[in-house]
């Protein structure tokens, strides 16, 4: 079976393995975690990171510290991956859905009407969703498959309300805006993953990152069960969210080869991109004007006809390993009273997306999986 996206891991990542065995720091405490903070904030632009266990518990904690509460909302977008909002209800909050544009990205000029039309700002200068009465906390674009949302848009709206930005830059790094690393782009946090199927992995593990120092300050002892000296005294409700030396080990090895991963996952998605110029009714993931998208997964969109469980099941009886992409968020089940705003964007979308293989060390055999393909889709 030809794999959707496994870790490329090798004699690097075994090496300072053993180095955390050989000097006995396996744990939360140890030098590949600061040197892997280093190299993360440096990839991002940012001139501070703080690592975690799993993107998730980034976003959570990121959410914490720009002061998201029980019962606020926070903005996210239609199209994500499940985390996006469950870190929004692990800090007692709710998402907000908002749809998504041409790029599958958080739609700035929905997000602007949403906060003119649907908000107001309350005596003390609080913005408030009108409906609800609650606090709007935080918005948090996702940059989708590694393509950058329109921060410039999305940051100015929210600031102009006063509202805070944490980006959810999950399968992010290595994107450019103009030029612009993610760190770069106006959001007040960035959080990235470094969960098994992302181009660069730590095993698994997190990492937010940002130019405030106060604001990682706290990130850093939230995420150490906010202790305060070393005798057991601890400030507030804090989490053991701290990555381990070993997965900083492997995530270090991995951020070294960032660029060539990078490299090899734009390469493979331009093949597909090209391949499927000739076939009627499909489309390519879109791209965005001024964009190098990071292309963590790539794939097809299928003709609105034809069910992705079909195709994905024609392509797996080939050994080609497909899959259908994230089911939006307020389509499940515990967000599905979660307020939101639609215009029908993600749901036209959603079910026609099908990621196919795109491991950084994919070789010739992704000319078979084009090739297979185009047997299923072509009409010649
Ligand atoms: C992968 C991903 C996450 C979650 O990261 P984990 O490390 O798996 O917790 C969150 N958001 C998006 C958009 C992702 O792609």
């Amino acid at each position: 079976m030809i794999p959707l996206a496994v870790p490329n891991v090798g004699a690097r990542e075994a090496a300072y393995l053993h180095e955390c065995i050989e000097t006995g720091f396996v744990s939360s405490v140890g030098p590949f975690v600061t040197r892997f903070e280093r190299m993360v904030a440096e990839a991002t632009g940012c001139l501070y990171g703080v690592a975690t266990s799993s993107g998730t518990t980034a976003l959570h904690t990121a959410l914490l510290v720009v002061g998201v509460q029980p019962g606020d909302l926070v903005i996210v977008p239609s199209l994500s991956f499940i985390a996006t909002a469950n870190a929004v209800a692990h800090c007692g909050a709710t998402p907000w859905i908002l749809d998504i544009d041409r790029a599958w990205l958080l739609d700035p000029a929905l997000l602007a009407e949403a906060l003119r039309d649907e908000c107001h700002l309350d005596s003390a200068g609080v913005c408030r969703h009108t409906q609800s009465g609650a606090r709007v906390a935080a918005v948090v674009p996702v940059h989708t498959l590694g393509l950058l949302a329109d921060c410039d848009a999305i940051v100015g709206a929210a600031h102009a309300h006063g509202i805070p930005v944490v980006a959810d830059a999950a399968a992010a790094l290595g994107a450019l805006d103009r030029g612009r690393r993610l760190g770069e782009l106006g959001a007040d946090l960035s959080i990235v993953s470094f969960n098994g199927n992302k181009t660069v992995t730590a095993g698994g593990g997190g990492c937010i990152v940002g130019n405030d120092a106060s604001q990682l300050t706290l990130a850093r002892h939230l995420t150490t069960t906010a202790k305060v000296g070393h005798d057991y005294t601890h400030d507030r409700i804090g989490f053991n969210y701290r990555m381990t030396n070993l997965q900083a080990a492997v995530g270090c090895a991995q951020m070294e080869q960032l660029d060539a991963f990078v490299a090899a996952k734009r390469r493979i998605a331009a093949r597909y991109d090209a391949a499927w110029h000739t076939l009627d009714g499909t489309e390519s993931f879109p791209g965005r004007h001024g964009v190098d998208s990071a292309c963590w997964l790539s794939g097809i969109v299928l003709p609105p006809q034809l069910p992705a469980f079909e195709f994905t099941a024609a392509l797996r009886a080939h050994d080609v390993e497909a899959r259908s992409f994230w089911k939006p968020l307020h389509l499940q089940a515990p967000f599905l009273h979660a307020p939101r705003t639609l215009r029908g964007v993600a749901d036209a979308i959603w079910s026609r997306v099908v990621t196919l293989p795109c491991s950084t060390q994919l070789g010739e055999e992704q000319q078979s999986v084009i090739e297979h393909v185009v047997a299923l889709l072509g009409h010649p």
